[in-house]
């Protein structure tokens, strides 16, 4: 089998295309206030899903829409 230059390079391209793509969306996942916990609570009666847990019961309104937050659900994304 005949493996170009060109196979390698798209290879490894699409490789880096992946991580990339993986890195955006653990970034996009994680809690909007400390960006470290990944976000696990929904907010009520808003929906939006943004924070952690830890952080979620320290705030009294939504950090997307500053919305006040009437209950949470702690929600599972995997
Ligand atoms: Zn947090
Ligand atoms: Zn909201």
């Amino acid at each position: 089998m005949f493996i170009s230059y060109h196979d390698i390079l798209r290879y490894v391209i699409d490789k880096a295309k992946l991580v990339q793509e993986n890195e955006r969306l653990r970034s996009a996942m994680t809690c909007k206030k400390c960006k470290i916990t990944s976000f696990e609570t929904l907010f009520l009666p808003c929906r939006h899903l943004a924070s952690c847990e830890k952080c979620a019961s320290n705030m009294e309104n939504c950090v997307t829409c500053n919305e006040e937050i009437l209950g949470t659900v702690r929600v599972y994304v995997m």
